[in-house]
């Protein structure tokens, strides 16, 4: 069994009296800056100029050009975007890193690919909260947490360990619990989970649902209901309690219609594609073609993402949720620029 530690476990005086730059004010970076002041920490923003830099001066930070935050850290978090993270290194933080100080990342993905190369004389460590960046926050704020995993690359001060403890206490995650890990795990495990299974399998799930519904002739809006609104519902009693929790609550037809077609559905063969996402992110192909894409100014992910904006289940569910103000949450991504 994996070691969990939590806040007991964790001594958090290496941090004590550092100041941390907070480089990049989106999903993750509101949510470490917030909860890390309110663990009494001292923290500058790094930003451009922009919508982000409005939200976080509202938010009573003072905000930096990326290299003045640099200079005055002793503990730098890069939370910028995986695709703009080497060019704004090279450029503005580099430069600009004390030695001895840390540099962190909430995901492995530069460090493993090679696209950010550490200078010898910082630590270099992750704090990967495992969940969206909006919930670090929330939960924060209930006197919970997200779970995180952490991780040391690079140990110069003797101290990286017990310093990216520190922090993952200070954002909240040691609530929840904290799992060692290294870059390498870390980025191929949450690759290959946000492909497969959590954002790329869910949504392509749904879709699958949807259209097999409303291309029998069955009503879009009965389709959406069953095919993506209920799905909150469920996942809510598996995360409280696994799958015996969340079929104890279903009805027993439910329950065998679940064991006699889920394998039906999701079987070997969908487990040797799994194999071949997990081949492609351990192999550095998946790296090297999202890299490239970005490179070439995202003509995929752009024509990709204006067509699945235009799917049936999202102009009814569009429709839908009007008339369901409830579900809107806060978590909706209003602050986050248009990239
Ligand atoms: P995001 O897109 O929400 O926010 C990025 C921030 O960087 C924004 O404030 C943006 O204004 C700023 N920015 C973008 N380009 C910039 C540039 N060139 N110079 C200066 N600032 C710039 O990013 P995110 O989703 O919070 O991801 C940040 C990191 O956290 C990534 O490494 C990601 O893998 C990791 N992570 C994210 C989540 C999540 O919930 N989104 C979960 C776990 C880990
Ligand atoms: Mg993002
Ligand atoms: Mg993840
Ligand atoms: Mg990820
Ligand atoms: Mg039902
Ligand atoms: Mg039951």
């Amino acid at each position: 069994m994996a070691k969990v530690l939590y806040e007991k476990d964790i001594n958090n005086t290496v941090l004590e009296g550092k100041k941390i730059a907070i480089v990049g004010y989106g999903s993750q970076g509101h949510a470490h800056a917030q909860n890390l002041r309110d663990s009494g920490y001292e923290v500058v923003i790094g930003l451009r100029a922009g919508k982000s830099q409005a939200k976080a001066e509202e938010d009573g930070f003072t905000v930096y050009p990326v290299d003045e935050a640099v200079k005055q850290a002793d503990v730098v978090m890069i939370l910028l975007p995986d695709e703009a993270q080497a060019k704004v290194y090279e450029a503005s933080i580099k430069p600009n890193l004390k030695e001895g100080s840390a540099l962190a990342f909430a995901h492995g993905f530069n460090i493993h690919y090679s696209q950010v190369v550490p200078p010898a004389n910082v630590d270099v460590f992750l704090v990967a909260p495992k969940g969206p960046g909006h919930l670090v926050r929330r939960t924060y704020e209930e006197g919970a947490g997200v779970p995180a995993l952490y991780g040391v690359y690079q140990d110069v001060t003797g101290q990286a360990k017990d310093v990216a403890l520190a922090y993952a206490q200070a954002i909240g995650a040691a609530r929840a619990g904290v799992l060692e890990t290294t870059f390498q795990e870390e980025t191929e495990t949450d690759l290959f989970g946000e492909q497969a299974v959590l954002c790329g399998g869910v949504t392509s799930l749904i879709k699958a649902g949807f259209e097999t519904l409303t291309e029998a002739g069955y009503q879009p809006e009965v389709a959406y209901f069953e095919c993506l609104h209920e799905m909150k519902l469920i996942v809510d009693l598996l995360y409280e309690g696994g799958l015996e929790n969340m079929r104890y609550s279903i009805s027993d037809t439910a329950q065998w219609g679940d064991f006699v077609s889920g394998p039906r559905v999701i079987n070997e063969e969908t487990k040797e594609r799994m194999q071949e996402i997990l081949k492609d992110v351990q192999t550095g192909a998946f790296a090297k073609g999202w890299i490239l894409e970005n490179q070439a100014g995202r003509p995929q992910f752009n024509a990709i993402n204006r067509a699945e904006n235009n799917h049936p289940i999202e102009q009814v569910g569009r429709e839908l949720r009007d008339l369901m103000p409830f579900v809107k949450q806060p978590i909706q991504d209003k602050q986050k620029e248009v990239k």
